[in-house]
């Protein structure tokens, strides 16, 4: 018997599955396409918010969790699947010193290693290669970052070891309601009967949802990202220069992202934003024009207002529960995210 359904099997999902398992529940993940490939696959695996300082107390708290518990959970997820999700501990640069006494602030808040480059010395030293145009910054060498494609393999895998149950290719078309109380959902022209429901449904979860009153406000916002075939001596620390970042993977590809737009559904790529991506990469480390461009994307991610996800169950119907709208930071907030529904859901 399936006590609970998942809707959505992207790493939200994912996660939420493996701490509702641990705490008891029979799970069932229906995902409308293959598990783990949307906005989970495509994104860039920085495991701190692009400038936290920026974000309210709600963000921070979730990424606090990440930053104190992913080094070991993926290492258990190594264990549990046999893949390597490739946790790195790289260091983050954000270029530039705007904001000083709201980032020391939140560095003292939050206990964050961070200091600040005033010099092209020092800059040079941690970053050899850097545009000469970038002398000061905020170094947070604590930051780490996750490869996406490794990590939801071995989530995915680690799924599969506690005998997890999922089905793919499997879209939920409605959620039944009976007197104000979920009692299941429909797919593929099949009733599914499970007295809680969550929607993990990333980008999609407004859909899903917009029968109902107090949809929560998600919408989807494309981000393109480049990746460069390069050699693990080149870069070795992520760098974050207003929106655009650069992260070193440990096999020396390194990825540019990422661009913020709001077209529907749509993942589409354009050549604009190849170019755009390749001069805004060049401009921070002028290494990168002898690369080769590898391959170049798009993902949905999940905005919601502020950045602040949806965590616990809906306002009017029982049995009713969302986590979605992680929006740029679904892989740092997921793991925080995916504990505190699971207490939600069992209390
Ligand atoms: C370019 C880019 C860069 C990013 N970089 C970072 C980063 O560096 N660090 C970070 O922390 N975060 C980053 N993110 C954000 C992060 O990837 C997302 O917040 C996170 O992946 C959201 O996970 P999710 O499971 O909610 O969504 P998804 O991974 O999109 O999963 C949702 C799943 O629900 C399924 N679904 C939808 N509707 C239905 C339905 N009706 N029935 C069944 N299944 C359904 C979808 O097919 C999908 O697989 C980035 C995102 C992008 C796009």
């Amino acid at each position: 018997m399936t006590d609970c359904i998942i809707v959505g099997g992207g790493l939200i999902g994912m996660l939420s599955a493996r701490e509702l398992k641990k705490k008891g529940l029979n799970v069932l993940i229906l995902e409308k396409g293959e598990m783990g490939k949307e906005a989970s696959w495509a994104g860039g695996g920085i495991l701190s918010p692009l400038h936290p300082w920026q974000y309210p107390d709600e963000v921070n708290q979730l990424a606090s969790i990440g930053h104190q518990q992913y080094e070991n959970v993926a290492e258990t997820l190594y264990v549990e699947s046999g893949v390597d999700p490739e946790y790195v501990r790289s260091g983050m640069m954000v270029l530039g010193c705007e904001q000083r006494s709201q980032v020391i602030d939140w560095s003292k808040k939050w206990s964050m290693n961070l200091s600040i480059i005033n010099d092209a010395t020092e800059m040079q030293a941690i970053l050899p290669g850097l545009h000469e145009e970038f002398k000061q910054g905020y170094w947070m060498p604590d930051i780490a970052q996750m490869r996406n494609p490794k990590l939801v393999k071995a989530v995915k895998g680690s799924l599969n070891a506690l005998g997890v149950p999922y089905k793919e290719n499997a879209e939920v078309r409605r959620l039944n309601v009976v007197n104000g109380r979920v009692s299941g959902v429909e797919v593929d022209g099949k009733t599914l009967h499970a007295d809680k429901v969550l929607i993990a449904g990333g980008a999609w979860s407004g859909e899903i949802l917009k029968e109902f009153e107090h949809a929560p406000e998600i919408k989807p916002v494309k981000g393109q990202m480049i990746l460069f075939k390069g050699n693990p001596d080149l870069l070795k620390t992520i760098i974050l220069s207003e929106n655009r970042y650069l992260i070193p993977r440990r096999d020396g590809r390194i990825l540019c992202g990422s661009s913020i737009e709001h077209s529907g559904f749509s993942k589409a790529t354009s050549q604009s934003m190849k170019e755009d991506l390749l001069e805004s990469a060049i401009s921070i480390f002028p290494a990168l024009a002898d690369l080769q461009i590898e391959h170049h994307w798009a993902g949905l991610r999940p905005g919601s207002p502020q950045g602040v996800p949806y965590i616990g169950s809906h306002h009017e119907i029982e049995g009713l529960y969302i986590n979605a709208g992680h929006y740029r930071n679904g892989v740092i907030l997921g793991l925080g995210s995916a504990f505190r529904i699971a207490d939600i859901m069992i209390a």
